[in-house]
């Protein structure tokens, strides 16, 4: 029996990633408040947000100097645009912590509010830039499969999951997708980890070579994997795809969106797998998901052909009404410099180890074909049968109990196929953490 609230969501809300169908008999868990880690849902029951909501809620719930940051913000001057002739102090200063945090030679940030239209604007800013530069037929971008790099028309088009494909008549026809670099699903009988790189380098290098070198553009890749499994690449992935980009003079996106400002333990994914990008996408932990935010990061040589095609065109005719929306750029700064004051990557880095440990442990649960993560991100692949791999037959049945019963156990996580996805927030304790995967423990036990 729904309550009353879920009955009126069921009616009214149409929910984004939600098995409509499903929605009237299930209905949605309602929550009212939250502290820390925990969030409570309307009945008043406490969960540990074992997902940081969507990957996203970094330092908890329940921060005051962000409310403080936005209501001041509010006060002074609530809205203010980036368009023609204006600009704003909190954008300005949040540009400029961007460019002084990010590695590489950054140059400057284009604002939007969402992973989604930063990953977008990547699309538009490549096609663009190659315009200036002469290269018209050099438009094609490659990503890869299980890749998630949002739901709009160009940034569906990257994610490489079917669902965001299928009747939505996508990818577009500019889009390509290499091999998922998932060593337990996709290596072949007896490769190492090592020689699977390899092979997914050279993979690509033919991709790249039948396409055409003139007409590829980028190739974009998120560090981890993350909303297509907490997919670790192997540690010399990046190393052996590089050589094969710079080869043909293919540019590098790295979407930080789920791993950057400190899930990985460094400011960015880049850095913890030896990426070298070019630009990179960021939002999510920007702000600590208090306000929507999102950013492109671009280094100088792009900044450059920009400027010149706006001299051809006379207007870089791109940009959002929000973008860098001043109260969202002040809650991005505040986040930020609590990062920094609270040493939450240092944090990181210390309970790190414990949270790996606690999930790893999981391999040896009969339901577990792999427990895998890096950071304070992981996920438990369940098979039903560990020797072949086998997954379960019903449609995401396993995972979606597990999620279900860990409901029950006071824990939110989250089923993407046959795993169960585990990303707190970045605050969490190593009491916490075992907390967290004490209640995952008894739902895999129930679950079996
Ligand atoms: N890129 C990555 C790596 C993501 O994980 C997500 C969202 O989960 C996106 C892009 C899309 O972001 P948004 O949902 O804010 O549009």
């Amino acid at each position: 029996m729904l309550s009353n609230l879920q009955a009126r969501d069921a009616a009214t809300v149409l929910h984004p990633y939600t098995n409509l169908a499903a929605l009237p008999q299930q209905g949605s868990l309602i929550l009212e408040r939250g502290d820390g880690v925990f969030v409570y849902d309307v009945e008043g029951k406490p969960y540990i947000e074992g997902m940081a909501g969507l990957w996203c809620n970094a330092l908890g719930h329940g921060r005051e100097e962000l409310v403080e940051a936005a209501s001041e913000q509010m006060r002074r001057l609530p809205f203010a645009h980036l368009f023609t002739g204006k600009s704003h102090d909190p954008a300005i200063a949040l540009a400029e912590k961007l460019k002084e945090l990010a590695p590489g030679n950054a140059a400057k940030a284009f604002f939007c509010n969402s992973g989604s239209e930063a990953n977008d604007t990547q699309v538009k800013l490549v096609w663009y830039v190659n315009n200036a530069l002469g290269r018209p037929q050099k438009k094609k971008i490659i990503s890869r499969i299980k890749a998630y790099h949002g739901v709009t028309v160009a940034s569906a088009s990257l994610t490489g999951l079917p669902n965001n494909h299928i009747d939505f008549d996508l990818p577009l026809p500019q889009v390509r997708h290499a091999g998922c670099p998932h060593h337990y699903r996709f290596a072949l009988e007896g490769e190492t980890e090592e020689e699977f790189a390899s092979r997914l380098a050279a993979e690509l290098d033919a991709m790249i070579q039948a396409e055409g070198p003139d007409t590829v553009a980028a190739f974009i890749a998120e560090p981890v994997m993350g909303a297509g499994g907490v997919i670790v690449p192997p540690r010399t992935y990046f190393e052996k795809i590089q050589p094969v980009l710079e080869k043909y003079d293919v540019m590098l996106i790295a979407d930080e969106v789920i791993c950057g400002f400190g899930r990985l333990g460094e400011w960015f994914g880049s850095t913890a797998l030896g990426m070298k990008p070019d630009t990179m996408s960021v939002a999510k932990q920007l702000s600590s998901s208090y306000l929507p935010i999102a950013a492109v990061i671009i280094p100088n040589w792009i900044d450059e052909a920009l400027n010149r095609q706006s001299e051809k065109i006379g207007v870089f005719g791109h940009g959002f009404t929000y973008s860098g929306h001043p109260v969202a750029a002040a809650v991005a700064l505040k986040t930020l410099e609590i990062y920094e004051r609270e040493n939450i990557l240092g944090h990181v880095r210390e309970v790190m180890p414990h949270f790996q440990q606690r999930l790893r442990a999981f391999g040896d649960h009969p339901m577990v074909g792999e427990a895998r993560g890096m950071g304070l991100v992981g996920a438990v692949d369940l098979v039903a049968d560990k020797a072949s791999k086998r997954p379960f037959d019903a449609k995401r049945f396993a995972a979606a109990k597990v999620v279900a019963l860990a409901q029950e156990e006071g824990l939110i996580v989250r089923a993407i196929g046959d795993a169960v996805s585990i990303c707190p927030p970045l605050v969490i304790t190593e009491e916490e953490i075992d907390q967290l995967f004490d209640r995952l423990g008894r739902a895999l036990d129930r679950a079996e």
